[in-house]
């Protein structure tokens, strides 16, 4: 298994289904050509470094297995990367690789490009917390090859707790294994978060709350049966209508267009405070919580301690 210490890094879930859905064919099976690397811009922290160990050692590689947040190479390489919206874009052979630098970052800029055989490159813009760009080195052996046939995914690369997008990880058993592991949390906080099993974006997480008619801020203990398995359903059904493209998330693509939403998924940010609930009509509130807040409907979504 991989060490990562991983933080909040995007894309999390549902964003990551669509750049996956885009990326896997865009690399894999292609040959790394040439790799390149700069900083940009000095900003007040760094926590990349002044070099990515392994980054230059890419050339020769082929990529086997791609998604939104890893790359990984028949020689054994892992890159593991996560970036703002829009910090993943792919170019066509003969496209001016452009890409855009952050604004007003108030960490260190970065760009990583990768060339691939048939003249196209994949840059990663990153800057801001979160980002990262690393190269592991990995034992390929750990990979269960049969599972990975079976579902086209290498579940020993740690994404979350419980991957989501994942029929056979995502199950009913190991959702309420995962609650009773961690009966004095939120439950916002035993989904989403860095810390919780899902990583599902915060917005969405706290949407499919409110249609499950649970408190951000109720503790998974005090979570009765019958609304565990509504939570549960109501969460798989939500990802796996984004999976099958009948719901699709507002979003940037790796070419750099801004997808629009299809969906009626109320994106549950700060924009819906005082909006009302799409349910009942009463003003949206919020509640702070894991340092940020998290906004509900006081008449939906009564607490329960
Ligand atoms: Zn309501």
């Amino acid at each position: 298994m991989v060490d990562l210490k991983l933080g909040t890094y995007p894309p999390m879930c549902p964003r990551s289904i669509f750049l996956e859905k885009q990326i896997k064919p865009a690399l894999e099976g292609k040959s790394i050509v040439k790799t390149s690397w700069e900083k940009y811009y000095t900003g007040k922290y760094s926590w990349h470094g002044d070099s990515i160990p392994g980054f230059d050692e890419l050339p020769g590689h082929t990529v086997i297995f791609a998604d939104a947040s890893y790359i990984l190479t028949d020689k054994g390489a892992l890159i593991f990367y996560s970036y703002p919206d829009g910090g993943l874009r792919y170019f066509h052979k003969g496209e001016v690789v452009d890409l855009k630098k952050a604004v007003k970052p108030t960490s260190h800029g970065y760009h990583a490009k990768i060339f691939l055989d048939d003249g196209s490159c994949i840059g990663v813009n990153q800057y801001g917390w979160g980002t990262l760009f690393k190269v592991f080195d990995i034992d390929l052996k750990q990979i269960d090859a049969g599972r990975a046939d079976k579902s086209g995914r290498y579940p020993f690369l740690p994404k979350a707790p419980i991957d989501v997008a994942d029929e056979e990880d995502f199950t009913y058993g190991r959702f309420r294994g995962w609650l009773s592991e961690n009966p004095g949390v939120n439950i916002i906080e035993s989904c989403a978060t860095a810390k919780g099993a899902l990583r599902i974006d915060n917005p969405v997480m706290n949407y499919i709350l409110l249609i499950s008619k649970i408190h951000p801020r109720t503790k998974t203990r005090a979570l009765a049966n019958d609304e565990i398995k509504m939570l549960f359903d109501n969460t798989k059904k939500l990802i796996n209508e984004y999976k099958s493209g009948i719901r699709v998330c507002g979003h940037t693509d790796i070419y750099g267009e801004a997808v629009t939403p299809r969906n009626d998924v109320l994106w549950m940010t700060s924009s819906v405070f005082g909006a009302p609930c799409p349910v009942c009509a009463a003003p949206i509130e919020a509640t702070p919580a894991a340092g940020t807040k998290m906004y509900f409907c006081p008449c939906c979504q009564a607490i329960k301690k």
